[in-house]
């Protein structure tokens, strides 16, 4: 029988959370996430667009893909997103760190095989990474569908761990005269970028 991930956090246990809503907060905070599973005794990690559904991560790719088929017929998971916030300065190497959020959600993928579901999760990943596109864009072709692979894994067994704040210095290099502090890191967008090849007098969307 296959063991239930261990998700009792070792070190630092003070910034980890099993909290289902701040699991969503950071879930719901980022575009992509990593995908770890074992094939063979040999650990992939496969960085991947998702979107979550209530309790749902869903991730999709080409029915071809390894990764999906792999996950499909039962391989365990850990999918992984991480938010990356600051650099901590501390007065030492050794207490020099990140700032971070990141949750791991752990288990068994199902394929979505149902074509309303299907249909339905190809737009909530839309809507999660372009949100506002889907309402400008054509419906998805039969043909388009039965090329995509949707795969919904439960956020049952997860984790969360966060550090925010200033770095924590031993008090024995509190005199030392360096600088300390957090220089904070952030994802932004971009100017968008026209197609080369845009129609004459097309207009950007608000929504990018
Ligand atoms: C951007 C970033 C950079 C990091 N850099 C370092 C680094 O350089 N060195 C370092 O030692 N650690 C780093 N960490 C922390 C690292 O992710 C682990 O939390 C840490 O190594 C503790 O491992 P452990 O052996 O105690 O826990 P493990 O025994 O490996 O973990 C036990 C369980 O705790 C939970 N867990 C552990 N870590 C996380 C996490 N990050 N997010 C969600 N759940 C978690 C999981 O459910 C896991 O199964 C970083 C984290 C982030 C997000």
């Amino acid at each position: 029988m296959t063991q239930k991930a261990d998700t009792n956090f070792k070190r630092e246990a003070k910034r980890g959370s099993h909290d289902f809503k701040l699991a969503c907060q950071v879930l719901d905070a980022g575009k992509i996430c990593h995908v770890g599973f074992t094939i063979d005794d040999q650990p992939y990690v496969v960085p991947m667009a998702y979107a979550r559904q209530g309790n749902q991560l869903l991730i999709h790719g080409s029915v071809a893909s390894r990764l999906v088929n792999s996950l499909a017929s039962g391989l365990r998971c850990c999918v992984t997103v991480t938010h990356f916030d600051g650099l901590v300065y501390a007065r030492s190497t050794f207490n020099s760190s990140m700032n971070y959020r990141s949750t791991m959600v752990f288990g068994t993928a199902r394929l979505i095989d149902d074509p309303d579901e299907k249909r339905k999760s190809i737009q909530a990943l839309v809507d999660h990474l372009m949100p506002g596109r889907r309402a400008d864009l054509r419906k998805s072709t039969i043909k388009e569908l039965n090329a995509t692979s949707l795969l919904s894994l439960p956020i049952e067994t997860f984790s969360t761990k966060c550090r925010t704040g200033p770095p924590s210095d031993s008090k024995s290099d509190m005199d030392a005269p360096v600088w300390a502090g957090v220089v904070p890191f952030e994802l932004t967008a971009g100017e968008p970028v026209d197609s080369p090849d845009l129609l004459p007098g097309t207009v950007r969307p608000d929504y990018l």
